[in-house]
């Protein structure tokens, strides 16, 4: 077992880190404060490779392996964690979906575009009324002739009004439950395509996150991902993948938390010493570092076995999803405990980082869902016990 990363994945973590640091840094609280969208900084990351950093070469993209994503995505959210979901659902449900499930014109026509940083990805799959539960949803697509009238509400859609481009899961056959979903891939300039709100949240304030509705929303046939049915498979698969990225999440912002507790641990002091000189912050800070090693563990264990396609990564994907989601928790509640009062100001930037790391135990699968994936795997008599 080799644990070291090559001279790539090395280069390609160093790059993200120096361009975080020197660009996103100094203006993340304000725009924070200012709910600003980080247009500019995303085009530039997408410039570097980081749309498309798991699509092949020859389509525009970086050909890379996942555990160079989820070191990137890790970077990324290790100062922004609102910039790492808008990376991780354009790799992870978007290019990706147009490249394995697209046909050729469809590849064509969204790859490059989506590659190269010009436009991001959306996935709209949860509704007001079904979110867990992906296969109650009601939106319906229904044939006239060569084009599909898309009509209902999706909610929580994340870079929902700054995407080019968002993958739709709606019901062509609403009374075959789950095999009656199909995906549609869906331009903003499509008639009938609304983005209605934006939804007001604890945290990741500077990332968008929209209700769109659907109103005989035209969309050509030939703009139908896969085959009529197979709608919710496409959205499970695509899912998995998604998971080992919030995990990477995660664990980005677990490290950004743990780097700003353990440096005012040895700055700030108390009865003479140093806080860091106290065995109760101590034991904090080994505990947060050891939490964060065993997801980041759990995480390139999933990578690797996606890169190797080995079987069962959906269970072991919702592993780090499930361990990183919760493990952040812990870790950013400590680092606000070791910052005192200034951990509960907005001058400090573990304040963000509680507010951002409660999400990831809710998106993409809440810990519960995992929790079922994982026993239905364990029980299923082909993991081994
Ligand atoms: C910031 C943000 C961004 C998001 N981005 C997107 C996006 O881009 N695209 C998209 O499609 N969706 C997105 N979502 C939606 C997200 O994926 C859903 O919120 C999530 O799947 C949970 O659905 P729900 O909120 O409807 O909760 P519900 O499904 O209503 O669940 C409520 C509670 O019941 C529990 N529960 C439900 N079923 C079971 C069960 N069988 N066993 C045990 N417990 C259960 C849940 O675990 C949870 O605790 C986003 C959400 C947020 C907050």
């Amino acid at each position: 077992m080799d644990f070291s990363l090559t001279d790539d994945q090395c280069l390609i973590r160093d790059t993200i880190r120096q361009f975080m640091e020197a660009e996103v840094r100094p203006t993340i609280r304000a725009r924070d404060r200012e709910e600003k969208f980080a247009s500019g900084e995303l085009h530039k990351l997408g410039e570097l490779g980081c749309c498309s950093m798991l699509l092949p070469e020859s389509w525009g993209g970086q050909g890379g392996d996942t555990i160079s994503y989820v070191l990137m995505l890790e970077e990324v959210a290790r100062v922004d964690a609102a910039m790492a979901v808008a990376l991780s659902v354009t790799n992870s449900l978007a290019v990706y979906a147009v490249f394995k499930y697209g046909s050729e014109a469809q590849k064509e026509r969204h790859l490059s575009n989506l590659a190269s940083g010009e436009m991001l990805g959306a996935f709209c799959l949860t509704e007001p009324q079904a979110g867990s539960d992906a296969a109650a949803i009601g939106t319906t697509a229904t044939r006239h002739g060569s084009v599909y009238k898309l009509n209902g509400t999706k909610s929580w859609v994340t870079n929902g009004g700054e995407s080019g481009l968002y993958v739709v899961f709606a019901k062509t056959d609403p009374s075959a439950g789950a095999k009656g979903a199909s995906a549609f891939l869906v331009e903003p300039s499509f008639p009938g395509f609304r983005v209605a709100r934006y939804e007001d949240k604890m945290g990741l304030r500077t990332s968008r996150s929209a209700e769109i509705t659907f109103t005989d929303c035209e969309v050509p046939e030939a703009n139908r991902l896969g085959e009529e049915g197979q709608g919710l498979k496409i959205a499970l698969e695509l899912l998995e993948g998604g998971r080992v990225g919030i995990a990477a999440q995660a664990v980005g912002i677990a490290q950004g938390a743990f780097e700003a507790a353990a440096s005012y641990a040895k700055q700030r002091r108390a009865f003479g010493k140093t806080i860091g000189d106290f065995q109760a912050v101590q034991w904090m800070l080994a505990d947060m570092q050891t939490e964060i090693e065993a997801a980041r563990v759990l995480m390139y264990r999933a990578a690797w076995m996606r890169d190797t396609r080995a079987p069962r990564v959906g269970p072991y994907a919702s592993r780090a999803k499930l361990y990183a989601g919760e493990m952040v928790n812990r870790v950013v509640s400590k680092a606000v405990q070791i910052h005192g009062s200034l951990g509960y100001s907005r001058e400090s930037d573990v304040e963000r980082m509680y507010r951002d790391a409660r999400v990831i135990t809710i998106y993409e699968g809440t810990s519960e869902i995992q929790r079922m994936i994982i026993a239905r795997d364990l029980l299923s008599g082909s993991a081994p016990l």
